[in-house]
């Protein structure tokens, strides 16, 4: 059984760089993303009831969902974020959990971008913060051609940096360099070793 260890920060703070450094060292990284995506895929439960929420409209043409429409949607309105959320979360909590417990690693990162957001972060054993500030990240995002209001959409969903930071363990520093990442990876990592060893 790993000890789990949750991985969050807000939109364009270099949460998926600090994960794929994790996984680098040979940690076992779970992301919510990735498995949101896989349990909605057609012909799961979750895609049926997606669809049966949120109208034939959200599948594209080559049936699967559209999933740049269903996030203009849900960002734009919290009681159709919630309903996505209801059906999508259940899921994907207890597949992190199961695979957690039985990751014959010390521990494992659990990579969820809503951590503090759905209180999720009380579950870990850990809480690992990447804190970027706002107008790093707007400008990291632009550069990566996302456009200002859908930033703005996103980020208003998403907890600020003080608020992710009142709840971290841990906290890794991204306003700088890239390369400054990854000694901080490594440090966590022997701390993580020795504490969950
Ligand atoms: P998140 O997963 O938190 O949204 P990413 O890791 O995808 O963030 O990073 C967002 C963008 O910023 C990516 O294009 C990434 O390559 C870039 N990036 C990450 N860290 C840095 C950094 N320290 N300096 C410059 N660009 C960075």
């Amino acid at each position: 059984m790993a000890a789990r260890v949750g991985l969050t920060g807000g939109i364009g703070g270099g949460k998926t760089t600090v994960a794929d450094a994790f996984a680098a060292l040979g940690v076992t990284v779970l992301d919510a993303d990735v498995i949101a995506r896989r349990i909605s895929e057609p012909g799961t439960a979750q895609f049926e009831r997606i669809v049966e929420q949120f109208g034939a409209g959200i599948v594209d043409e080559q049936g699967r969902l559209d999933r740049a429409q269903l996030g203009r949607i849900v960002f734009a309105s919290k009681p159709q974020r919630e309903l996505l959320e209801s059906i999508l979360h259940p899921p994907i909590r207890a597949e992190m959990h199961d695979r957690a417990a039985r990751d014959a690693g010390r521990y494992c990162i659990l990579d969820i971008p809503l951590l503090v957001e759905s209180g999720q972060y009380r579950e870990m054993e850990r809480v690992l913060v990447v804190s970027c500030s706002r107008d790093v990240r707007v400008r990291r995002l632009r550069r990566r051609g996302m456009k200002p209001a859908e930033i703005e959409r996103v980020m208003r969903t998403q907890a600020s940096e003080r608020q992710r930071r009142a709840v971290a363990d841990d906290v890794i520093d991204n306003n700088g360099d890239p390369a400054d990442i990854e000694p901080q990876v490594r440090r966590l990592h022997d701390t993580y070793i020795e504490l969950f060893g």
